[in-house]
């Protein structure tokens, strides 16, 4: 597609008040795709003002009708998808067939949920001699991250719709350019001017200035825990709603009873899939010593096998700071089973699948998101240490459970702090509620659960 030399600010594409521009970068050849205009505080505020001003109308639709916007936003992203797949795949560098069964793909099913819940959800609900309406929030502010561009985007503005809300949608710097292409399926969709608005820019500047906009009545933020916490207080200070998803460094659970071979292949391809760029990847690998060996054979067999498959990090800092952590495991006396800290190719920012073995619960690569595709595997005595070890963050968003009965794999879920657990490698789910435990964040996204972040409620008594 062709960017945009301009924000979607009230149903139309308007200049940027200011004239810099942000370089998008193919991860893949280091060359500029695209410039994209870089939004100031007076952008922000006009997107804001647009989207105030088309909130009461909103809020006021039929949420059938609301609905029926959202069924022709999920129809327009369907039938764009080679284009979704190929724009994602020029910013972020995911290879072509990862985009077009992801990074296309997923957005399509929430935006189609969303139009079924706008449609079918009680917004109204009986309390004793009460009445409680659901009532949105008012204007939301998105800030979303690169990792998965359109997906954060969906599952953001879908349910702040669905909820009778409006958005200013400030998106990553690195993936402005899928961001670009969702207002353009918005503005077919025939979502009325003003609903949704895009301001490209910097974090600093544009997403700064919206998170502390005072016309803005809940800030929606995906990223970094830095950044998250920066937000938070913002907010806070401001008494005004927040959510906030963060990362984490989830633990995959292979118990004594289960099948190891499956345990580890599915866990390796966890990890390197989007580069290992994922929030809720499974990057500690947790198994039984008495089968630790074995698990680390298969585990650097599985991920020498993704060598030539896996795509690129998103930018250089961000593969300057995979290879510190790469170096720092060494340092702290980790051992290299697969990958290391050179580059595999000369040009592009790809970092080779990396396999650490002999990891121990307090090294810096067992504690902090490295966000890049490399595994650590950490070996314990019992269930109890398994426990243990796999609590042992201040992460708390996601992680996986094998074991050769569902119920015992369902017993050691209960007891992991952490949102989201999958058995045996349970299914994806868009209607599962998504968000974590402890640093991992506060609220949560997708199915009910993340339509209710977006929505207030008033009770009429009779
Ligand atoms: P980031 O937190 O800096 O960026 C996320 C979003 O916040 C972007 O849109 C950015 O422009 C915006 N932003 C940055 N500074 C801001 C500020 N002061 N006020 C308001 N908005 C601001 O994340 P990043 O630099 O892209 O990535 C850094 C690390 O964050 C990664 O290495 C990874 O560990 C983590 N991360 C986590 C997720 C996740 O899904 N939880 C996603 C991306 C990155």
């Amino acid at each position: 597609m062709k960017a945009h030399d301009g924000m979607y600010i009230d149903g139309a594409w308007r200049p940027a008040v200011g004239t810099e521009t942000i370089e998008v970068v193919n991860p893949v050849d280091e060359q500029v795709a695209a410039r994209v205009p870089a939004g100031t505080a007076e952008d922000v505020d006009r997107a804001v003002r647009a989207a105030r001003a088309a909130f009461p109308a909103w809020a006021a639709t039929p949420p059938a009708e609301r609905a029926a916007r959202l069924a022709a936003l999920r129809d327009v992203l369907a039938a764009r998808k080679d284009e979704i797949a190929e724009t994602v795949t020029t910013e972020l560098g995911a290879p072509l067939k990862f985009s077009q069964s992801v990074h296309a793909a997923v957005p399509v099913a929430v935006a189609g949920s969303y139009a079924e819940l706008a449609a079918t959800y009680p917004f109204e609900e009986k309390a004793g001699n009460s009445t409680v309406h659901l009532e949105p929030v008012g204007v939301v502010g998105a800030i979303t991250p690169w990792n998965y561009p359109l997906h954060q985007i969906v599952a953001k503005v879908a349910p702040a719709l669905a909820a009778g809300c409006t958005v200013v949608l400030k998106p990553a710097e690195d993936t402005p350019l899928v961001a670009q292409l969702f207002a353009e399926a918005v503005h077919e969709a025939g979502v009325p001017a003003g609903v949704f608005n895009l301001v490209t820019g910097l974090g600093p500047v544009a997403g700064q200035a919206l998170a502390g906009h005072p016309e803005v009545d809940l800030v929606s933020f995906t990223g970094s825990t830095a950044v998250g916490r920066k937000i938070g207080a913002t907010a806070g200070a401001a008494i005004k709603r927040v959510a906030l998803e963060l990362g984490g460094k989830s633990a995959n659970v292979i118990l004594p009873s289960a099948d190891l071979a499956k345990a580890v292949n599915v866990g390796v391809a966890n990890v390197m899939s989007n580069s290992g760029q994922t929030c809720s990847a499974w990057t500690r690998m947790l198994v039984h010593r008495d089968q630790y060996d074995e698990a680390v054979e298969l585990a650097a067999t599985a991920a020498a096998k993704y060598g030539e498959r896996i795509g690129p990090v998103v930018n250089a800092a961000q593969r300057a700071r995979v290879r510190g952590y790469i170096e720092k495991g060494v340092a702290e006396g980790a051992r290299l089973v697969a990958g290391g800290p050179e580059s595999p190719r000369e040009r592009g920012y790809f970092v080779s699948p990396t396999v650490f073995a002999d990891v121990t619960p307090g090294m810096t690569i067992a504690q902090e998101e490295i966000f890049g595709p490399v595994l650590s595997i950490l070996a314990y005595e019992d269930e109890e240490d398994a426990l243990r070890i796999a609590n042992g963050t201040v992460y708390g968003l996601a992680g996986a459970v094998w074991a050769g009965d569902e119920a015992e794999a369902v017993a050691f879920a209960r007891r992991m702090q952490t949102g989201q657990v999958d058995i045996n490698g349970g299914r994806f789910n868009p209607l599962a509620p998504f968000g974590g435990y402890k640093q991992s964040g506060v609220g949560r996204e997708l199915g009910t659960h993340g339509l209710s972040e977006y929505l207030q409620t008033k009770s009429l008594q009779f």
